[in-house]
């Protein structure tokens, strides 16, 4: 097995440090090899997806990602921004389906922003759609309006566009994740105003046809919006399109505490993918060894279980992520009264330390 590890701008190099470290008490056999991503690679070869990055990647089982990203590089043509090393990966490896599981744990119902009735024991999957929709139609760009409220004027435009095997695909994925769940589909869109949304409901509808032991239900993104916030465990299983799913799943991210507990996974069809927290670069806290490493270490969980084929592993790693939490001890953003505040490290270091225990025990026993 190998795994190309990319940890990218800002804290994405400290969290990523301490996966590492946690991957590496596993007593698994994999290689790993590191390439530069993002704003780093551009700095060190013009590119913020360097070919020999994208070949790494290529390469491997599956791909570990920190994050990328800076505002000092807001400037550059688009091209050559950090971003673009994200879309660049998703396109080349073929990742079209987002796993991001939004799970609040029981030590930090208090850490989220909603009543700790409405989100403990939390536990939904929101998939969502990466290839198409708004953010990758054409055409696209900037021109003189010749029509609409101003002729004349200067104007922005997007494509919004899904089509049929692009939904049935996601559409199948959502509905086998929530078999192996609590068996319910909320597919989100915007059929009342958008054609693109009501031909996805259409298909949605189709591919559920095949999936009689699911229950689905169809939900306008806007009121999806405020029944995350009302009644958040009532969902599942979410599935919805490229951009409505980036919004909601960072809406979903915070009913559970904080961004920095929240892995990901981005799957191709053959379950080969590309795992990341959920959150950005940081830069406001990059280098001050605060972010929470629990988002990747749990991104690192989710590889060995969807690609790697290391459920045992990955349950590992998760319990130790929930011992570390029940002894106590909290970064910056997901501290409480009453808990004990520690840095990026000393995390990673607790967990690395709570597996080494779990070995021993297991030992131990056997
Ligand atoms: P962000 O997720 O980086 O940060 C949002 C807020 O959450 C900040 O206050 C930050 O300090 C906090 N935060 C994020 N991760 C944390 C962690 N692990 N521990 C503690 N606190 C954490 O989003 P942003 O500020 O909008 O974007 C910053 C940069 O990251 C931008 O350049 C953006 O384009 C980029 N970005 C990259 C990715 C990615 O690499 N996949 C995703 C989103 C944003």
């Amino acid at each position: 097995m190998k795994i190309a590890i990319l940890p990218g701008d800002g804290i994405g190099t400290e969290i990523m440090a301490e996966a590492v470290k946690v991957l590496a008490v596993l007593d698994l056999k994999f290689e790993t090899e590191t390439a530069l991503v993002g704003g780093a690679a551009y700095e060190a070869h013009g590119h913020p997806l360097p070919e020999s990055t994208l070949k790494l990647a290529q390469a491997a089982d599956a791909v570990l990602f920190g994050a990328v990203g800076d505002w000092k590089y807001d400037k550059l043509e688009r091209q050559f921004r950090p971003e673009q090393a994200i879309l660049g990966l998703r396109k080349h490896l073929g990742l079209f389906a987002n796993f991001r599981p939004a799970i609040c744990y029981e030590q930090l119902t208090h850490a989220s922003s909603l009543k700790p009735e409405l989100v403990a024991g939390l536990d939904i999957l929101i998939i969502r759609e990466l290839t198409g929709d708004i953010y990758f139609g054409q055409p696209r760009g900037r021109r003189t309006a010749v029509d609409g409220h101003f002729p004349g004027a200067e104007e922005a435009f997007d494509t919004m566009r899904y089509s049929r095997p692009e939904i049935e695909r996601i559409a199948h994925v959502a509905f086998q994740a929530a078999r192996k769940r609590n068996k319910k589909v909320t597919s989100v869109d915007k059929a009342n105003v958008l054609e693109t949304f009501q031909f996805w409901k259409d298909v949605v509808t189709e591919v559920h046809a095949q999936y009689p032991d699911v229950e689905l239900q169809h939900m306008y993104v806007d009121n999806a919006a405020m029944q995350l916030v009302k009644a958040p465990k009532a969902f599942d299983v979410v599935v919805t399109g490229n951009m409505f799913g980036d919004i909601l799943s960072d809406e979903a991210a915070m009913l559970t505490g904080s961004i920095g507990m929240l892995p990901s996974a981005s799957l191709d069809k053959a379950n080969k993918g590309l795992y990341e927290p959920s959150h950005g670069s940081a830069p406001d806290i990059a280098g001050k060894g605060v972010a929470n490493p629990l988002a990747t270490i749990l991104s690192a969980a989710m590889m060995l279980r969807f690609s790697l084929n290391q459920p045992a592993a990955a349950d590992r790693i998760e319990s130790a992520v929930r011992a570390v939490l029940s002894a106590g001890l909290r970064t910056g953003d997901i501290w409480s009264e009453g808990t004990k505040k520690v840095g990026t490290r000393e995390m990673g270091d607790a967990v690395v330390a709570a597996l080494t225990t779990s070995k021993t025990t297991m030992t131990t026993k056997s």
